[in-house]
């Protein structure tokens, strides 16, 4: 198995390193090009998708994260998801654009901050969860939870508006290493 990154900046890249070791890959963290260059895909973990995206920029990485997604896989959850999504709502963010959805930030609203809910095959950890808006004619929705996609696929990349890497179950992560091989 090759190496997974998982772009560590802010947010829960812990959680996901332990993840993604859970499901049989190597994971390193990615801070910079030249870390960047070294992995084989990379999770965009969950966080605040405004600072992220200011420390990409601060770190000159916005640019090689952009290109990195045209060749390589990229796995974003929550605000890694707001990230990788080509309209972001609510208000209006750039965005890497490199997944034809629509996505609204912090779209359950105040009294719904975080939850756990029982998708029908898994358990899903939200918070201060985006919701998928709309999706374009290649993404395939993979699970929805009250009607929205909450796990989307497109090409090489994949996207959770929930968050995986903070339960047991790696079926998740076991789906985005398939995508490396
Ligand atoms: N609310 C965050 C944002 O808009 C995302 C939350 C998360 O990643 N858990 O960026």
């Amino acid at each position: 198995m090759r190496r997974v990154g998982v772009l560590a900046l802010q947010g829960d890249f812990e959680a996901h390193k332990r993840a993604l070791e859970r499901a049989g890959a190597a994971a390193v963290e990615v801070r910079s090009a030249a870390e960047l260059d070294a992995v084989a895909g990379l999770v965009l973990p969950g966080g605040e998708s405004t600072t992220v995206l200011k420390l990409l920029e601060l770190e000159n990485l916005f640019e090689p994260l952009r290109r990195f997604g045209l060749e390589k896989p990229i796995f974003g959850t929550c605000a890694g998801a707001i990230l990788l999504a080509k309209e972001v709502l609510r208000p209006a963010q750039k965005s890497l654009a490199l997944m034809d959805v629509k996505i609204e930030r912090n779209a359950y609203g105040r009294q719904l901050d975080s939850r756990v809910v029982r998708l029908s095959e898994l358990e899903a950890v939200f918070i201060r969860a985006p919701i998928i808006r709309g999706v374009g004619p290649g993404v395939r929705v993979l699970a929805t939870y009250l009607d929205t996609p909450v796990l989307v696929e497109e090409g090489r990349h994949l996207a959770a508006t929930f968050h995986p890497e903070l339960t047991a179950d790696v079926r998740v992560h076991r789906l985005f290493l398939e995508k490396l091989r």
